[in-house]
């Protein structure tokens, strides 16, 4: 079958990845997901993944907290489930790289458009971590914008 578009953009909200259990990560429903990504790809499709953080923690509900440092938490959350998104991914043999919006070398390789693109003309998944790298947005508006 021809596919229908050449390259495809999937957000996957955190509570998707928390599946029953409602908070952390189920790895048997982060697999369901990742299953007709696999297809994708093995039909040629070029497959990008924002992945969302609020299975484990949300900025704006976190009371007291000043909204800058909690945002911070949530995006470090969106990076957790980008771990075990790409990790689920690699184990059934789909070459996936992890890029965040905010520098943590020793985890993820940085977002660089031309880089992501690379990753995704070699068949490569690429999962966006830390939505836009900005406190005060969600990973909604990161999905956006990588979709641009
Ligand atoms: N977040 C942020 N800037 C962004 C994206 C996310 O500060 O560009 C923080 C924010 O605290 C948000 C949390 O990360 O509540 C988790 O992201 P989101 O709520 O979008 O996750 P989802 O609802 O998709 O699971």
């Amino acid at each position: 079958m021809e596919p229908k578009y050449k390259r495809v953009l999937l957000k996957l909200s955190g509570e998707a990845l928390a599946g029953e259990q409602k908070s952390g990560i189920d790895f048997d429903t982060v697999t369901k997901y990742c299953e007709p990504v696999k297809k994708l790809v093995d039909m040629g499709v070029e497959v990008a993944i924002v992945v969302g953080g609020g299975n484990f923690w949300r900025g704006r509900s976190s009371g007291s907290m000043d909204r800058t440092r909690a945002d911070h938490m949530g995006m470090l959350a969106t990076v957790i489930n980008a771990l075990g998104v790409a990790d689920t991914l690699q184990q059934m043999g789909v070459d996936a790289r992890v890029q965040t919006a905010l520098a943590m070398p020793q985890v993820a390789e940085l977002y660089v458009k031309d880089k992501a693109e690379r990753h995704l003309s070699k068949g490569r998944v690429v999962v966006f971590g830390c939505g836009t790298g900005n406190p005060f947005f969600s990973t909604d508006t990161g999905a956006a914008l990588r979709a641009v």
